[in-house]
């Protein structure tokens, strides 16, 4: 099985018919970093940074920022890392930070509050910090610049002015910068996100569909709440529609677009991703093996018409039994 899977590790991801997928690391904390060259990804797909603001009594400034993002981007020694800036609140740990050094609010519900990029904007002092630190590695390695919990086109525009900013004060400060500046992406995470895509397609440079908190946004059930877990699904097809539009807005534009919920992960459903026209997606490392053994069984044709037969029908639970029927066969 061991050397099956180092095997597996340098055979190209593309399917029978030879359309090329890409694989990608989704990582949470730099201890992963030896299992994705391991798994063989193509880059890091989603860096989570919240790890960094974790576990202590103060905020991680622009060089200790810089340090933990070139302790990744440098051994990836040339493959791209998407590094997404503060994601706090929500569901997220808000315990583990001192009282104050983050404005937040738990207020009447966290997750409909001040989440993600809505905290970076009240604060945008923390976001010039992590814009600062990420592009002073991005010459290290191709790094992209990803923002969570976006709803409305201007706060990628509002990030993308202090971005510029914090651009034209390196270079006053003479830093070294890559010629190419890394683009910035926007996380597709909220109903509101995906069925105005094609605005917010505007104003990004790509996307990264997190299917995890759309799942919970659309269906209105906590990631967290085991009392409702049984109606978190995926494959419910509200969820599959809000995928399909912000995955078409994107193709339309021929913008990058990826997967990076959980749902990329799954081998039963990349059948499914693929298509309805998604050709990258971002998982745990380890479950990047699995995956690329099913992409290389599939054809993207026999993926297209199915996805169009998935996306005929009202009920999950009719979905999942497609869903199964079709990767039955799978390896
Ligand atoms: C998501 O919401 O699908 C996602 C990838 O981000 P996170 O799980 O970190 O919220
Ligand atoms: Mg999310």
């Amino acid at each position: 099985e061991k050397t099956r899977l180092a095997k597996l590790r340098r055979l190209p991801s593309v399917t029978v018919d030879a359309e090329e997928v890409e694989l990608q690391a989704n990582l949470e904390i730099p201890a992963e970093l030896p299992l994705i060259a391991q798994a063989g990804a193509q880059g890091i797909g989603l860096l989570r940074t919240e790890f960094l603001f974790m576990n202590r009594e103060d905020l991680p400034d622009e060089d200790a920022q810089f340090e933990a993002y070139s302790q990744i981007v440098g051994p990836m020694a040339g493959d791209v890392v998407t590094i997404r800036v503060l994601d706090w609140g929500g569901e997220k740990d808000i315990e583990a930070l001192a009282e104050g050094i983050v404005p937040y609010h738990s207020g009447p519900n966290p997750a409909l509050g001040l989440r993600g990029i809505r905290m970076l904007l009240k604060r945008p002092e923390l976001l010039e910090a992590q814009f600062a630190a990420i592009l002073r590695v991005a010459v290290l390695g191709p790094v992209r610049i990803l923002l969570p919990m976006v709803t409305v086109p201007a706060e990628v525009a509002q990030a993308r002015e202090i971005f510029e900013r914090v651009v034209r004060r390196l270079r006053r400060r003479g830093v070294a910068l890559p010629e190419k500046l890394p683009p910035l992406g926007a996380m597709i995470e909220t109903p509101g996100a995906a069925l105005a895509a094609d605005a917010i397609a505007l104003e990004a440079d790509f996307f990264a569909i997190g299917t995890n908190d759309l799942a919970m946004y659309t269906l209105a059930v906590d990631r967290a709440e085991t009392e409702v877990a049984h109606l978190y699904d995926p494959l419910h097809p509200a969820v599959l529609r809000l995928v399909q539009f912000a995955t078409e807005a994107a193709l339309r534009l021929r913008m990058p677009v990826s997967v990076c919920g959980e749902m990329a992960g799954n081998p039963r459903l990349v059948p499914l991703l693929l298509g309805l026209g998604i050709r990258t997606l971002s998982m745990n490392a380890s479950a990047i093996p699995r995956v690329k053994q099913v992409v290389r069984t599939l054809k993207i044709d026999d993926c297209a018409r199915f996805a169009r037969r998935v996306m005929e029908q009202g009920d999950p639970r009719r979905i999942q039994e497609l869903v199964m029927e079709f990767t039955d066969g799978a390896p």
